[in-house]
């Protein structure tokens, strides 16, 4: 796998994929929330951030790049406080600006408040028309921007009534993390796409993207939070409260199949578990002519001991990924292309050499990556590569939060299985159908199931309103001579 070109790539496709924390009730919360926060790193690596409350006065720090180079200056120790907001992010395109860094501080003659935020609205930009038009100056390019908005414009007195009806104004996926100056906020979208769950740690609440946080910081799970419920923590303990009637859940596959920790629970399934289940499914559906099996690391070590245990074929550690390479790592020149292809994987020439090798992946998305890795496993001596897919074939962009590239960019769009083989120089491959994906979870064929699968159905489970606005330019131009409804 070519590292820093799949990191570039990668960097092309508008993300807006978050990790989000919180905590009230602990005098070390700054700190707490570093390490929570250290927890999500795979969740966004292009920013971090902190923000803190003592009751009086809040304070936050944020910057560009990894936790550790973004706080590596003593900054933890000017967060004073009890309370803690911090946030993740993996940038939008050509976005990627301090300024887009979380938390979001407002100021307003109401209220003091910070905002961090995981997940894509659908309305984002239909609001943030509707905002401009009511006189609202945005000074950043993000949703969660748009989300404080509504906070700031909302005039309840109350900060959670203040969100509750921010929220129900949003449309997409999202997990937000608010802090007040005496309390923290939590609120998941009404389908549950984004994951959050409850700990608490001694009498400190904490809320996370994923369950991985709390255990890092030694807090005690106490459940997902659910969605379409708003969660308020302040000197009088916990209070939830639902901010849309319960309806459907259509939680994000994704979040299982590539984007989640293995250690983390999400919506009660073991990440890893289900991994390593539809490894067995793959194997089972479709087995292969192989000598042994790889997974490409991190996220499809699972899938591939799934498929070695179902199959009976020796699991090799044959792709060595380096861990090291930050994402803001200086990209090689062309006449370096080779040195950056092994600089973030390599394979173990004395694994593949000679070896019929079964190539377990998460997913194809644009296939660049794909074909590196299969011609990197043959120049070191691999004699066939058979890839088998832990997902089914990723056909139509995500406008939730985990990646929109375009359905143009999307090889599985374009293409038939067959075809993709050939792109991706594969000997063989196969994906898994949705019904394969849904019976990694328990369930059967025609099952009415919890999740999301637009990636691989194109069937959304929300209107796309953004959608029917073409570019901003344009929007601006024709809301100008046009009433906001009628957008
Ligand atoms: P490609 O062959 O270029 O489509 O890349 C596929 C690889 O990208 C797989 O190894 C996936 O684990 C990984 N991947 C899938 N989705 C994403 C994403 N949203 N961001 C970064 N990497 C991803
Ligand atoms: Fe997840 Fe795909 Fe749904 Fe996006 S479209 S929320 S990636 S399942």
């Amino acid at each position: 796998m070519d590292s820093i070109l799949i990191e570039t790539e990668k960097l092309d496709r508008p993300q807006e994929e978050c990790g989000v924390f919180g905590i009230y009730g602990h005098p070390q919360a700054a700190p707490l929330t570093y390490y929570g926060l250290v927890a999500l790193q795979h969740r966004g690596q292009e920013a971090a951030g902190i923000a803190t409350t003592d009751g009086t006065n809040m304070y936050s720090h944020k910057g560009l790049g990894l936790l550790t180079d973004v706080f590596k200056h003593g900054e933890l120790e000017g967060l004073s406080g009890y309370a803690a907001i911090g946030h993740v992010r993996y940038s939008t395109a050509g976005a990627n600006t301090l300024q887009n860094a979380q938390p979001i501080t407002l100021n307003t003659h109401a209220r003091n408040f910070a905002i961090g935020h995981n997940g894509n609205l659908v309305n984002a930009k239909w609001l943030r028309i509707r905002l401009e038009q009511e006189g609202s100056l945005f000074q950043t390019t993000t949703d969660t921007e748009v989300i404080a908005h509504l906070i700031a414009k909302a005039g309840a007195q109350d900060l959670t009534e203040a969100v509750a009806s921010a929220v129900q104004q949003i449309q997409g996926g999202f997990s937000v993390v608010i802090l007040g100056n005496d309390e923290l906020i939590a609120a998941r979208d009404p389908l549950g796409l984004r994951p959050m769950v409850l700990g608490q740690l001694g009498d400190a609440y904490v809320v996370a993207s994923e369950s991985c946080a709390l255990d890092t910081i030694g807090a005690e799970f106490i459940r997902d939070i659910e969605p379409g419920e708003v969660i308020c923590i302040d000197a009088q303990g916990l209070h939830a409260s639902r901010f849309a009637t319960r309806r459907a859940r259509k939680m994000c596959t994704f979040e299982h199949v590539y984007f989640a920790r293995p250690d983390s629970d999400v919506d009660g399934w073991n990440v890893h578990a289900v991994r390593k289940r539809l490894g067995g499914i793959l194997a089972e559906q479709y087995p292969a002519d192989g000598d042994i099996v790889i997974g490409v690391p991190d996220s499809s070590v699972s899938a591939a001991a799934g498929y070695a245990e179902a199959s009976g074929l020796p699991l090799e550690t044959g792709l060595i990924k380096n861990r090291y390479i930050a994402r803001t790592f200086i990209q090689p020149s062309q006449e370096l292309r080779d040195v950056g292809v092994r600089l973030k994987l390599n394979a173990v020439r004395s694994i593949v050499e000679g070896k019929r090798v079964v190539l377990i992946d998460d997913s194809i998305v644009r296939g660049t990556t794909s074909r590196r890795i299969v011609r990197l496993l043959r120049s070191a001596g691999a004699r066939e590569v058979h890839v088998r897919i832990s997902s089914p074939p990723y056909v139509s962009p995500c406008h939730y939060g985990i990646d929109t590239a375009s359905e143009g960019q999307l090889i599985a769009a374009n293409n038939t299985v067959q075809e993709i083989c050939e792109l991706i120089e594969a000997d063989s491959l196969h994906f898994l159908t949705v019904d394969d994906l849904m019976a990694g979870f328990g369930f059967a064929k025609g099952d009415a199931v919890p999740f999301c699968n637009a990636c691989f159905t194109r069937n959304y489970p929300t209107a796309l309103i953004d959608q029917s606005l073409s570019s901003p330019h344009h929007e601006l131009v024709h809301v100008g001579g046009a009433t906001v409804g009628s957008l």
